[in-house]
């Protein structure tokens, strides 16, 4: 059985970071957020891509991405149709 993707090492990834990353979360637990982002290099490293993923996306609306980097982004997106 051959698996896709790597299964993520950081469980808190998910359940912190995307909230954390839209601005969905009480004081409480954005503290909680910024304090796993310190302790957690895989969480840094994620949340950094993630910032710089969403900088591009918000750019694309008004600018034309390069070619290469449109490829490198349409390689990581899930395809929405
Ligand atoms: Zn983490």
């Amino acid at each position: 059985m051959a698996l896709s993707f790597e299964p993520d090492p950081c469980a808190k990834c998910e359940e912190l970071l995307q909230p954390y990353l839209d601005r969905d979360l009480s004081d409480a637990e954005r503290v909680q957020a910024e304090k796993h982002l310190d302790d957690c290099s895989y969480c840094r490293k994620r949340y950094k891509f993630e910032v710089e993923l969403r900088r591009f996306v918000r750019k694309a609306v008004v600018e034309e991405m390069p070619p290469d980097l449109k490829q490198k982004l349409a390689a990581l997106r899930t395809p929405l149709l």
